[in-house]
């Protein structure tokens, strides 16, 4: 087996397995561990996509100590020189998208439509953060003594420490890591496990666009060996993860202990609710893709739908008779439209809520069955699947599932909408199809979550806008936009006398 080197970047495309080492102070290193663990194709489990490291504790201290020495000299290079660096990474991600492309449709299975897109994000997330660094704005105001100056100015906060998920492997870390970067921070991520290639592909144009060794370093591996101790580490001043809420516990809880900034994205469970007047055909297109987009497996997949009683037979009656249409397969082909679940144990996930499902009482009128027949023999597989007459308090319209299972639940009007999509423990998306303008901006005020659209699904997030939920769905952070430049700076307050004298603030007044 070869291994990979950063100056030979063509043979990451080779379809024979690759050893990946761990990227720490601009070198390739093998774990201290020894031990290494296999990167699979959940389409095609005979495809090994790589081999990557089984890190630990140890390999974290060396890309702490790597990142430690680099901020020493990135936090004086000049913001605009920084974001040039990522403005150069993002043109070299558009030369490379469709093999960047390729390769994660092969580590996590998304369709090649949607692995295009998140490459794209990182495009656009590059983009967006290159023309961050010529703002960085903090505020001048005037100070309330004379001959004094105010102004407050943004700083790096030191060492950012990164856990992302596996299903958006490439514009997850870059949400992550093009903000730090740019803000001056230097960075440790730990990939998630089923999916390292995807980052360390980014991380690979970032250093081919001229990254200085050090600022970002890759260390691959599992939770509890690499991201606990990461988030451990006293080095580190910042943590973000993005994953489930019961990891985000895991984490807040270790942050909370050394007082580190924390950023924590995680979990949904997010309704689209349809209205009698709404444009029924737009909303079965974006229930369809809403839901089954990922294979159910975005944090704002479109899990819920809650349905006016006025529509709700057609509505039903016609989602299902698409769903059942939808081809399921292995996402390089170009027709098929959903892919497989990430691994065993998110379809075994699935499977458990179906059985979960029908025993509440739910009536499953569309899937429920794993696919593992013929072409599906050596994948993840199951079938587009809808539950209807769906109670809200019901645990398959509570609890996130992670995978291409809807709920569909009949709702009287729009209060009573807005009271089942607000009813659980997420705030991620939500949407609302409707033709009265009265209505959507009724639901925009009242619908308690981070993201609504009004007549589109609830995914599609932009990077230049705040994306991130409200309630289990996080800490009150945000990424995307310029919540990611707050996140990844800290305030300075400076002032500057130039009085000559003692001036007390709040004291010197002659009133
Ligand atoms: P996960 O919580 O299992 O894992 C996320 C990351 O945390 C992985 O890198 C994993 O290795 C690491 N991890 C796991 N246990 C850990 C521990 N004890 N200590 C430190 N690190 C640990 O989530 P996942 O299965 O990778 O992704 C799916 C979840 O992510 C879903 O809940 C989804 O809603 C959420 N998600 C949220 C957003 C968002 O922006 N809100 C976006 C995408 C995914």
């Amino acid at each position: 087996m070869a291994t990979d080197t950063l100056a030979t970047p063509a043979t990451l495309s080779d379809s024979q397995a690759k050893v990946f080492k761990n990227f720490i102070d601009g070198e390739w290193v093998e774990s201290s561990s020894g031990e290494t663990f296999e990167n699979r194709n959940p389409a095609d489990t005979r495809d090994l996509v790589g081999i990557f490291q089984k890190s630990n504790r140890d390999d974290v201290n060396a890309a702490v100590d790597a990142a430690k020495r680099a901020f020493a000299k990135w936090r004086l290079v000049p913001a605009p020189r920084r974001a040039e660096i990522v403005f150069r990474a993002a043109e070299i991600l558009i030369e490379r998208k469709e093999q960047y492309a390729r390769e994660m449709t092969r580590e996590m299975g998304k369709v090649l439509a949607e692995t295009r897109g998140d490459v794209q994000e990182a495009i656009d997330a590059g983009y967006y953060n290159a023309g961050e660094g010529r703002r960085l704005f903090g505020p001048t105001v005037p100070s309330e003594m004379p001959n004094k100056f105010a102004m407050a100015v943004r700083q790096p906060i030191g060492i950012c420490g990164m856990i992302t998920p596996w299903n958006f492997p490439m514009a997850i870390s870059s949400w992550k890591l093009l903000p730090a970067v740019v803000c001056g921070n230097t960075c440790v991520i730990k990939p998630a496990q089923d999916t390292p290639l995807s980052t360390f592909n980014l991380v690979r144009a970032l250093y081919d666009a001229g990254l200085p060794k050090g600022v970002i370093n890759v260390v691959a591996g599992f939770g509890s060996m690499v991201g606990t101790p990461l988030a451990e580490h006293p080095d580190v001043r910042a943590v973000s993860l993005t994953g489930s809420s019961e990891v985000g516990r895991i984490i807040g809880g270790i942050a909370a202990k050394s007082f580190k900034h924390c950023s924590l994205e995680l979990g949904g469970k997010n309704p689209m609710i349809v209205l009698d007047d709404a444009n029924l055909d737009l909303a079965i297109e974006g229930g369809l893709w809403g839901a089954f987009g990922t294979t159910g497996q975005r944090c704002t997949a479109t899990s819920r739908m809650i349905v006016q009683k006025g529509v709700y037979r057609e509505f039903v009656d016609r989602l299902v008779e698409r769903a059942k249409k939808l081809k399921v397969g292995n996402g390089l082909d170009e027709t098929v439209q959903m892919g497989p679940a990430i691994n065993e144990k998110q379809l075994q996930t699935d499977l458990s809520y179906v059985e979960i499902g029908k025993n509440e009482g739910a009536k499953l009128v569309c899937g429920g069955n794993r696919l593992d027949q013929g072409e599906y023999a050596r994948g993840w597989f199951m079938e587009p699947t809808v539950f209807i007459d769906v109670d809200p308090k019901m645990r398959i319209a509570q609890e996130e599932i992670f995978g291409p299972v809807v709920s569909i639940i009949p709702c009287d009007d729009l209060e009573n909408a807005i009271e089942i999509a607000n009813g659980i423990e997420y705030g991620l998306s939500s949407a609302l199809y409707t033709k009265d303008v009265n209505k959507a901006f009724s639901a925009i005020r009242d619908l308690y979550a981070g993201i609504t659209y009004i007549n589109a699904p609830t995914i599609g997030a932009e990077v230049h806008l705040p994306f991130g939920g409200t309630k289990a769905t996080g800490n009150g952070h945000r990424e995307g936009g310029i919540g990611a430049i707050d996140f990844y700076t800290e305030w300075k307050s400076v002032y500057v006398d130039f009085s000559d004298k003692l001036q007390k603030a709040q004291i010197d007044r002659e009133d």
